[in-house]
């Protein structure tokens, strides 16, 4: 089959939102944190606006993006999208060239302005390795966000890509990052998608449940039928995004017993997704040897 690749699409735009994105949900979990601290010290309050500032911003920005993917992530969508991925053969390459290939589309941008993909997965991947995690674990950080070279074979937009993760299928839960944008997704008052379990059961368990496709799903889909990677691996890949499950608590319902032992393992890999940004910036020839 042959294989398209859509050279008019912005990396720089595609890695700003994501930025962004991770951005607000550092902003999400350090406001959790703060709340117990209410009575800190009064030089750090000037600080924080400054950063507040960029926050807002940032939120903005964050928050378009969400109204567009929170009313076009649909059960219908997400069913087409699973359809192409079995029957579409985007690209055939190794992990370095995956890699390499997202940071050749980050290379037009203005260095100055955020790390590149290439440099989060390696800033995750040794934060790990420094903690002296397993060489699985690793690796995991340093693929975890492969699947945005999605966004170059066929997505429709940023919105299938990158993002908050949230099943379809039943009811957008409240812990949904802006909630309130779902009003406009057709399936929001739909008969059966609407209602609070909609198409699936108590305990189903979360394999049984369709996330909102993006960079996450793809890759687990990829990695799962084409890597030895343990299961705990494909949670925290396919369960990165999913917020409001992994901090926010939703969703338990669904889960399973092995969706349980999963919960720990995603837990344990988010703070390395979300806080290694802050880390010196690795080099990758460096690392590449
Ligand atoms: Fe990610
Ligand atoms: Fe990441």
């Amino acid at each position: 089959m042959a294989i398209s690749i859509q050279e008019d699409r912005d990396g720089q735009a595609l890695e700003s939102l994501s930025d962004n994105i991770d951005a607000v949900n550092v902003l999400k979990d350090q406001l959790k944190k703060e709340r117990s601290m209410l009575e800190a010290s009064k030089f750090d309050a000037e600080k924080d606006k400054t950063q507040f500032r960029q926050y807002e911003e940032a939120c903005d920005r964050v928050k378009n993006f969400y109204r567009e993917q929170h009313e076009k992530q649909t059960v219908a969508y997400n069913l087409k999208a699973r359809n192409d991925f079995q029957f579409k053969t985007r690209a055939e390459m190794t992990i370095w060239e995956a890699m390499e290939k997202l940071n050749t589309l980050i290379d037009e941008s203005d260095p100055d302005t955020s790390l590149s993909q290439i440099e989060h997965l390696l800033q995750s991947a040794e934060a790990i390795r420094r903690d002296g995690k397993p060489r699985w674990m690793q690796l995991t950080g340093l693929i975890h966000d492969l699947g945005k070279l999605l966004f170059f074979y066929g997505a429709e937009g940023q919105w299938d890509v990158v993002g908050d993760t949230f099943p379809v299928g039943c009811a957008f839960d409240k812990h949904i990052i802006y909630h309130d944008t779902f009003q406009n997704n057709p399936d929001h008052d739909h008969e059966i998608y609407g209602t609070k379990n909609g198409i699936y059961t108590s305990g189903c368990g979360l394999d049984n449940v369709m996330l909102s496709w993006g960079h996450d799903e793809y890759l687990y889909h990829v990695v799962k039928d084409q890597s030895t990677l343990p299961n705990e691996a494909l949670a925290m890949i396919r369960y990165h995004s999913f917020y409001s499950w992994h901090s926010g608590g939703a969703y338990m319902r669904f889960m399973n017993e092995h969706d349980h032992k999963m919960l720990d393992a995603v837990k344990a890999f988010n703070p390395y997704d979300l806080y290694s940004k802050s880390d010196d910036i690795p080099s990758a020839e460096a690392l590449k040897v």
